[in-house]
């Protein structure tokens, strides 16, 4: 069994519970506008243009695109050089080679985070991970944009600790805008999966002049305070970084205007609500 992975971050402190070893996938099912890694959303089709690009030679092709991640200087020039916006820099690994990884870290960690991309795309890949870092005493956690009906997959729930969870919007139509996709099941995901307990974070960006926000976080906020009000609600600030400007014409808030809206979030029955800096 073996996932298409983007990235490994071996220590990261903000996905989720303690320090924890987290792995982004290849590949996204939503075309954000404010998309900060449009890269991660196609899979590479193996054309080649971006072989000539690489100006220390990591990049190479025959049947496939061969990237060695030891020569890689990460300057991106195969990025910005993609004409399918994906990436040659993915690398296919095992479980077992995953766990090796974890091996070499494993008294630091609290636990394992797969995220994307949409990591839900690589589903039975999370699957057979979440069942072998059960056996190491570790907690798995997925983050996703939750439009794969996870809660409907028993053998999956059953085998991962927690789900961290983003609403992007919660107007059927501001999101298919966002995303490209409906949130029907985002919806159904949040719902259920906090009524089960499997929901460690709630997540929305907060975009002046794109989105409804404040509908967004009142009725997002709403739900969790009914259903179960000590999940951490997060509310994100839209950064312009990395973002590209013909999409999306937007600005960072300012703090003021995000606790404002933590504010309406706590008064909904949240108890737990956080915003980024
Ligand atoms: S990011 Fe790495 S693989 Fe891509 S062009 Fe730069 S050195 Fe080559
Ligand atoms: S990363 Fe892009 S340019 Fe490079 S081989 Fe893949 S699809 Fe072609």
């Amino acid at each position: 069994m073996k996932a298409l992975v983007n990235k490994i971050i071996p220590f990261s402190l903000v996905d989720g519970e303690g320090n924890r070893f987290s792995v982004f996938l290849q590949g996204c099912n939503f075309h954000c506008l404010y998309c900060h890694n449009p890269e991660t959303i196609n899979l590479c089709i193996g054309c080649g243009a971006c072989i000539d690009k690489c100006p220390v030679g990591a990049l190479k092709k025959d049947e496939k695109i061969w990237y060695d991640k030891n020569k890689c200087i990460d300057c991106d020039e195969c990025i910005k050089g993609c004409i399918h916006k994906s990436t040659p820099k993915t690398l296919e690994l095992s479980v077992d080679e995953i766990l090796e990884q974890i091996e070499e870290v494993r008294p630091f960690l609290s636990g394992i985070t797969i995220s994307g991309g949409e990591c839900t795309l690589q589903r039975d890949f999370i699957l057979e991970l979440a069942k072998r870092v059960k056996t190491m005493g570790l907690t798995l956690f997925i983050d996703t944009n939750g439009y794969i009906p996870i809660w409907k997959d028993k053998e999956l729930l059953d085998n991962i600790d927690k789900v961290m969870l983003d609403v992007k919007s919660f107007d059927r139509e501001e999101h298919i805008k966002l995303t490209q996709k409906p949130n029907d099941s985002v919806l159904e995901n949040l719902k259920i999966l906090l009524e089960k307990k499997k929901i460690y974070e709630v997540r929305t960006v907060i975009v002046p002049d794109l989105l409804d926000n404040e509908n967004n976080v009142k009725n997002i906020s709403r739900i969790i305070g009914n259903i179960d009000k000590n999940v951490r609600y997060k509310l994100i600030k839209y950064r312009s970084l990395g973002v590209r400007r013909d999409k999306l014409k937007s600005y960072t808030p300012e703090d003021e205007y995000m606790k404002k809206l933590m504010d309406m979030a706590k008064m909904n029955g949240c108890n737990n609500v956080i915003s980024s800096l």
